[in-house]
């Protein structure tokens, strides 16, 4: 068996019996222990879509609230559609890199004009829509679709590079090696199955090698690389909270600018300005961390600002550290 290992390093080859062996190994741990994630309750294209555009760069942990509230309000992809991008971008506020939210109306608005409100069933024809590419085509076919076609995230690429002990690991490689593993009955849960023993088993830091259900199979059976703690960078920002007569003075980011164009936010305090502070929350961006002060001041921002009802601000596209401090100083749900 290890004989064949070394070999699937070289070529990506795996013997038909190993890979079977491989298959039947990982599908029962993930049919025993897969997590119970709100778009696993069905096989449907339209919520496959969303989860993997949401998923992005984000942790499940944060996903999973968004999800079902934007599925709540955009249940279909006929809805999602009709949608005002200023809704969609709401729905989204707090979730980071806005791209995405403009990027999935506007691929729905296609799936819509132009295929019926039907997603094309295979990866290929996937990946002709805008803003879905390689791993998202493939994630949809599989999932929704049962076509067998490997799916290579991050975690897949790690736990091939182990499996493998090829420290040379790399996309290209991995790809080839995941699509001759894929089980062609049920390759949604296969690749999901991957997925999920990278981010929950086989971690960067830590693997938990004696609850890894291939480790027969592995040639390192440890991390062959230590993760190196991720350089955060420390910022303060003071933002004025303006408010009468129920309501409140937010900004507008501008619509041609890097992050987050067109986003509403609270207006920067004025430096040296009279100010009493009112409180302070975390908020963080990537890899950088930001202690928010929040504070009242006389003096009305000098750029452009719009009065908002409290109703009307909760249903703007605000940015992430707008809502956040609108929901501490109990202003909006
Ligand atoms: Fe990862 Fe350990 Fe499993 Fe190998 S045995 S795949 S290193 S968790």
């Amino acid at each position: 068996m290890l004989d064949t290992i070394s070999k699937m390093k070289e070529t990506g080859q795996f013997s038909s019996t190993s890979s079977r062996r491989f298959q039947d190994a990982i599908l029962g741990w993930y049919d025993a222990n897969k997590r119970d994630l709100p778009w696993r309750a069905n096989r449907n294209p339209y919520r496959v879509w969303v989860s993997e555009i949401m998923l992005q760069q984000t942790r499940v942990a944060v996903v999973i609230g968004y999800f079902e509230r934007f599925m709540e309000q955009f249940p279909d992809v006929h809805t999602l559609a009709r949608a005002r991008e200023s809704a969609v971008l709401a729905a989204w506020s707090g979730l980071g890199y806005y791209r995405r939210a403009r990027g999935l109306h506007a691929t729905a608005k296609v799936i819509v004009n132009q295929f019926e409100g039907t997603f094309p069933k295979s990866a290929r024809e996937l990946q002709n829509l805008p803003g879905i590419g390689r791993y998202t085509a493939a994630a949809i076919a599989s999932i929704a679709f049962d076509e067998p076609c490997a799916v290579v995230d991050g975690n897949v690429e790690r736990v091939l590079g182990r499996l493998t002990n090829a420290a040379d690991m790399n996309a290209r490689k991995a790809w080839t090696i995941a699509q001759h593993l894929i089980s062609h009955k049920r390759p949604g849960d296969f690749n999901q199955a991957m997925m999920e023993l990278g981010a929950t088993v086989c971690t960067p830091a830590k693997p938990v090698c004696g609850e890894c259900p291939v480790s027969t199979l592995c040639k390192t059976k440890a991390p062959i690389e230590t993760a190196k703690p991720e350089l955060r960078i420390k910022k303060e920002i003071t933002y004025a909270l303006h408010i009468t007569k129920g309501r409140v003075c937010l900004v507008k980011r501008p619509a041609a600018g890097r992050l987050m164009p067109g986003m509403w936010e609270l207006p920067l305090a004025a430096a040296n300005a009279n100010q009493e502070s009112l409180f302070t929350l975390r908020h963080s961006i990537t890899n950088t961390d930001y202690k928010v002060h929040v504070v009242r001041q006389k003096n009305l921002p000098d750029n452009d600002f719009q009065w908002f009802s409290f109703a009307k601000a909760e249903r703007l596209p605000l940015t992430g550290v707008a809502r956040k401090v609108l929901r501490k100083a109990g202003l909006i749900e």
